[in-house]
C-alpha cells in the first residue's frame, strides 16, 4: 500500500517549497488511494518549538492538505514526533552495534578536529580514520571501564557505489570512499537526523520518500542504513528546488515566502494549492486552472520536471483572480462584503448593494483586498458633491461643455436622478434621450458622460457604475476621497 508522509522540522513558518513538498505528497497518496502521514522532525530540540509546529500544522490544514496519520489525528504509527520516539532509535542503534554495522567511538573532539586538519591539509576528503573502526573488543572494554563517552558510528563501505532509482531524476549514483563513517548517535544519546529518519520511515511503513532535492546527500546515508538493519527501500523522488526569478534560491528578500504571509495578503487557498502544483508539474495540456479534487485526478510523479520551478509571484496573483472569479457568487460576495466592513469602507450591512458592487467590480480585482481600492476609486466621485449646484461643479466643464451644461440641468432638475431611481431601464432610457438633444452618439457621448458622471475615463460598465455610485450616495455608504 502506499504511504507517504511530510516530515517538517517546526523551526520556522511553513514556506511554499515545504508546502509543495507537502501538497505532492498529498497528491500522491490520494490519487493511489494511499495514506498520507505528518511527522514532526523535532530532533533538534534547540529550534523546535510547538508554536512553529502549531503553525505549521495550521498553514496545512488552510491548505486543505489533510492527513490521515499524525499529530492531532494519531494512528497505528505513531508516536509521530521524532522527540517522543527516542526508545525506538535507541533500539535499533544497539541492534546495528550487535550486526557491527555500527561501532563505538571513543574519540574525542580535539582528535577528530585534528583528523580533519591532517585530511584538509592532505587534500583528502573528510573521512573518519581513527582507530575506533578496527578496534578490538578488549580496547573497546577498556574506554567504557575509563567511563569514556562515545559515539555510534556508522560503518560504510570503503569503496564500491550505491545507486537509487529515483522517481523524477532517474538513477542516482554515489561512491562510497569519499562518505566516511558517520555518526548515529551522538555522546549523550541523542540520535543523529538521519539514523531518525530512516527508523520513522521503515517503522512507519512509508512507500515513497518524496521530498526536496537538498536532501539528497542525506538519502545516501539513510539508504545505507536501510541496507543495514535489512529494511526494505522505498521509493524516493527528489523534487527540484524552488527559484527566485533570477534563478537563485528563493529566499526572503525576494518578497513573501511563507503560506502564512500569503494567507494574511488575502490569497485563497485553493489558489495556493494550483499554483504550488504548478511548480514543477503540469498535466501536458496548456490547462493551468485546477481544483484540488482534479490535482487529484491528474497528478502522477512521472510528470515532475526535474529541473528548478521559478515561483513567479504576479503569476500566483494572476491564479488568485481566477480562483476568486470561480467561487460561487454567493461566496465571494460574502468573502468581499465582509472585507469591506471589516475595514470600514461599508458602515452598514447593504446585501443587495454589496451584490450589485461585486457584480460590477469582480473583474477588476485579483486579491479580495484588491476589492477595497477598486470600491473607493468607484465611490471617490459622488454625485451630490460634482454635479449639485452652485456649491459644485463638473470638474471638466471647459472641455466639453454641451455635456457637462446638460448634465448638471439634468441633475438639478432631478431628472438625471429620478432615472438612476430606475436602476438600468431608468438609465438606459435617459442616456438614450440625453444624446438624442446633444446629437452625440457611442464614443462622444460616452467618454465626456463617463468622465463627468464618475471622474475617469475608463473603468466598469458604465450604467452599474453610475448606478452604484447613486445608490452609495443615497444609502449613506461611507467612501475615502481620492485624492
Ligand atoms: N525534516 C526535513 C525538513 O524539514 C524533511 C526530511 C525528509 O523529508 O526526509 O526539511
Amino acid at each position: 500500500p502506499v504511504r507517504v508522509r511530510f516530515a517538517p522540522s517546526p523551526t520556522g513558518n511553513l514556506h511554499v517549497g515545504g508546502a509543495r513538498t507537502a501538497l505532492f505528497n498529498y497528491l500522491f497518496a490520494r490519487s493511489k488511494g494511499g495514506k498520507f502521514v505528518l511527522r514532526i522532525e523535532d530532533t533538534d530540540l534547540e529550534r523546535s518549538t510547538r508554536e512553529s509546529e502549531e503553525a505549521v500544522l495550521r498553514d496545512l490544514a488552510w491548505l486543505g492538505l489533510d492527513w490521515d496519520e499524525g499529530p492531532g489525528v494519531g494512528g497505528d504509527y505513531g508516536p509521530y514526533r521524532q522527540s517522543e520516539r527516542n526508545s525506538m532509535y535507541k533500539q535499533y542503534a544497539e541492534k546495528l552495534l550487535e550486526s557491527g554495522h555500527v561501532y563505538r567511538c571513543f574519540c574525542s573532539n580535539e582528535e577528530l578536529e585534528k583528523m580533519k586538519e591532517i585530511a584538509e591539509l592532505k587534500k583528502l576528503p573528510p573521512v573518519y580514520t581513527g582507530k575506533w573502526a578496527t578496534a578490538t573488543d578488549e580496547e573497546v572494554q577498556e574506554e567504557l571501564a575509563k567511563g569514556i563517552p562515545y559515539t555510534y558510528r556508522f560503518r560504510v563501505p570503503k569503496e564500491g557505489s550505491l545507486k537509487i532509482n529515483d522517481l523524477i531524476r532517474g538513477e542516482v549514483s554515489w561512491k562510497l570512499e569519499t562518505l566516511g563513517d558517520f555518526v548515529i548517535m551522538r555522546s549523550n544519546g541523542q540520535p543523529v537526523y538521519n539514523f531518525c529518519v530512516t527508523v520513522d520511515d521503515a517503522t512507519m511503513a512509508i512507500s515513497h520518500v518524496i521530498r526536496a532535492e537538498e536532501h539528497l546527500p542525506n538519502t545516501l546515508r539513510q539508504a545505507l542504513i536501510y541496507k543495514a538493519l535489512e529494511f526494505p527501500m522505498p521509493f524516493f523522488a527528489h523534487v527540484s528546488l524552488i527559484l527566485a526569478p533570477d534563478r537563485s534560491k528563493l529566499s526572503k528578500r525576494h518578497g513573501a515566502t511563507s503560506v502564512g504571509q500569503f494567507r494574511e495578503m488575502g490569497y485563497l487557498p485553493q489558489a495556493m494549492v494550483n499554483y504550488l502544483a504548478l511548480l514543477g508539474w503540469g498535466d501536458g495540456t496548456e490547462n493551468e486552472f485546477f481544483t484540488i479534487e482534479q490535482l487529484v485526478e491528474k497528478f502522477s510523479i512521472g510528470r515532475v520536471n526535474k529541473s528548478g520551478a521559478i515561483f513567479d509571484s504576479t503569476k500566483l496573483r494572476w491564479m488568485n483572480g481566477q480562483h476568486l472569479r470561480a467561487l460561487p457568487f454567493e461566496e465571494l460576495s460574502k468573502l468581499i462584503g465582509e472585507r469591506w466592513k471589516s475595514t470600514g469602507l461599508l458602515t452598514e450591512s447593504e446585501g443587495p448593494f454589496i451584490d450589485e458592487a461585486v457584480q460590477l467590480l469582480k473583474d477588476g480585482i485579483d486579491l479580495v483586498t484588491d476589492s477595497d481600492t477598486a470600491l473607493s476609486n468607484l465611490l471617490s466621485y459622488p454625485l451630490r458633491v460634482t454635479l449639485s449646484s452652485p456649491e459644485g461643479k463638473p470638474i471638466v466643464e471647459d472641455k466639453i461643455p454641451d455635456v457637462s451644461a446638460s448634465l448638471l440641468a439634468a441633475y438639478d432638475s432631478g431628472e438625471l436622478l429620478g432615472a438612476l431611481e430606475e436602476g438600468h431601464a431608468g438609465w438606459q432610457k435617459w442616456v438614450k434621450g440625453f444624446g438624442k438633444t446633444l446629437k452625440r452618439k457611442g464614443k462622444s457621448l460616452f467618454m465626456p458622460l463617463r468622465l463627468l458622471l464618475t471622474g475617469k475615463l475608463h473603468g466598469p460598465e458604465m450604467g452599474s457604475s453610475v448606478i452604484l455610485i447613486y445608490k452609495a450616495g443615497n444609502h449613506g455608504v461611507v467612501a475615502h476621497q481620492a485624492g
